[in-house]
């Protein structure tokens, strides 16, 4: 029996799909269907405190038909291998739909990082990275920032790759060192417009879709659900784009205005200062809950966000949010999948069944893995793009990413999460039978 839960099991599915219905080389099928490359070390780490704690950590390689293994390291305590390897595998499938060349990766260490110093913290990502040498480099397999890693992190990992490089006197050039990880602080070779640009990259994918569905963004309403990285640059760029954003949440609740949002950036700082976006009702700098009835404001819980009477509904926090249970009552007419996996494979046919136009995750929010590809480039060819020349180019392979897409969709005459699979593994194929 298929596990609506397992993210791996629902992709396999999914990936046999497309692959029938594209008549891919059985072979190449059977490849993909598996993990390259798993790698589990144990990380033996002294405590502040003079004691000593192992932690596991872990790096899946799904496939490089395409280029070096790409993808995030998540620092948590529930990291599991299911979930690495379907986050594995959907690096492959978006680095193919965006066309860049680069395959797939994912890793992790089973830790909460709030529990470490940042003595400790930084001391651990050291271990990970010894151990993980001979396995990274800047040709072969490329990490990034993901849940709970960020910059800083990145940082530490090319000095700790630097001092090891040394040690076994590999001749890499300076360019070639920082190309080792990506999403690094600009000051160590990090890009321009990495922070915001997979909430940047799905507006551009929503305008885009808007254009082709000769859609004014003006008469459109949103509702942003999850305000963290993601979330709150996707709303906040979608306003900026025209579009109406009425509702917002996080994992506390949420607000819902029929009107629109006045000003999501206000909001940003209203979630900052109080940690929450419940309550945010903003009017100019003030927000409080004075201000709640002048803009017709209602508090809502988190699972509310799915039934409001919106044209477009953006996961933007966590997987398997959108379930057979709540499909049927879903309103929007699209949903922009903007956080990883947000739609089980059961809602996801009931909502083709009912019409609802599902942008997938591997389209939607490929931004960050983009620009983390030119953060690799400009390292690897001593470039430094400015802020204007990395936006102009996200915005334009996003487009592309999209036209093609809906190129298979209509071809083919299927979803366009399906479409967006055929895409990639059409991509793969060709790259393979190139070597083959
Ligand atoms: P984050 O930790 O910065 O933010 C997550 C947000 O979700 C927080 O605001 C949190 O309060 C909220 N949240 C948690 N539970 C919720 C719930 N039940 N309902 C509503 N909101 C809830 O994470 P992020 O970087 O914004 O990532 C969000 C999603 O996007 C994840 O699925 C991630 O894998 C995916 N993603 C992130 C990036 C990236 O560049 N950061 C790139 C691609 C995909």
């Amino acid at each position: 029996m298929h596990n609506e839960s397992s993210l791996w099991n629902r992709s396999k599915l999914q990936l046999k799909q497309s692959a029938k219905r594209l008549s891919l080389d059985p072979f190449l099928t059977k490849i993909l269907l598996e993990m390259d490359r798993v790698i589990e070390v144990s990380l033996p780490l002294k405590m502040d405190d003079g004691s000593t704690k192992i932690f596991t950590g872990y790096r899946i390689q799904h496939n490089n038909i395409r280029g070096p293994y790409k993808g995030g390291l998540r620092y948590h305590s529930q990291v599991s291998m299911d979930e690495i390897e379907a986050l594995a595998f959907w690096m492959t499938m978006k680095n193919a739909v965006i066309d860049v060349p680069l395959g797939g990766a994912k890793g992790g260490i089973q830790v909460d990082p709030k529990k470490l110093s940042e003595k400790e913290l930084k001391k651990l990502t050291e271990i990970f990275i010894q151990k993980l040498i001979g396995v990274i480099g800047p040709y072969s397999d490329i990490p990034a920032p993901d849940v709970n890693t960020n910059p800083k992190i990145m940082g530490w990992i090319l000095d700790e790759f630097k001092v090891q490089n040394a040690k076994l006197k590999n001749k890499y050039k300076e360019g070639e060192l920082k190309a080792v990880v990506t999403g690094k602080p600009i000051e160590k070779g990090g890009s321009e417009g990495r922070t915001e640009a997979t909430g940047l990259g799905g507006s551009y994918v929503l305008k885009e879709i808007m254009k082709n569905l000769k859609k004014d963004p003006g008469n459109i309403t949103v509702a942003v659900a999850g305000f963290g990285n993601v979330g709150k640059y996707v709303a906040q760029f979608l306003q900026k784009m025209g579009f109406k954003i009425v509702a917002l949440s996080d994992s506390k609740g949420g607000i819902y205005i029929e009107s629109g949002i006045p000003d999501i950036k206000r909001i940003q700082k209203c979630k900052e200062e109080k940690g929450l976006v419940n309550g945010c009702y903003c009017i100019g700098s003030v927000c409080d809950l004075n201000n709640k009835k002048r803009l017709g404001g209602v508090d809502i819980l988190v699972n509310d966000i799915w039934e409001l009477p919106v044209d477009v509904l953006v996961p933007a926090a966590l997987e398997n949010v959108i379930t057979k249970k709540n499909a049927p009552k879903i309103k929007a007419k699209i949903i922009l999948e903007m956080a990883n996996g947000p739609t089980t494979k059961e809602a996801d046919e009931i909502l083709e069944k009912r019409g609802v136009l599902v942008v997938p995750d591997i389209l939607a929010n490929t931004g960050g893995v983009l620009v983390s590809y030119f953060e690799w480039y400009q390292n690897l060819h001593r470039e430094k793009w400015s802020k204007d020349k990395v936006i102009k180019s996200l915005q334009e392979k996003m487009e592309n990413a999209v036209d093609n897409v809906f190129a298979f969709k209509d071809k083919y005459k299927v979803s366009l999460r399906e479409g967006a699979y055929m895409l990639a593994l059409s991509r793969i194929e060709k790259a393979w039978k190139k070597e083959n």
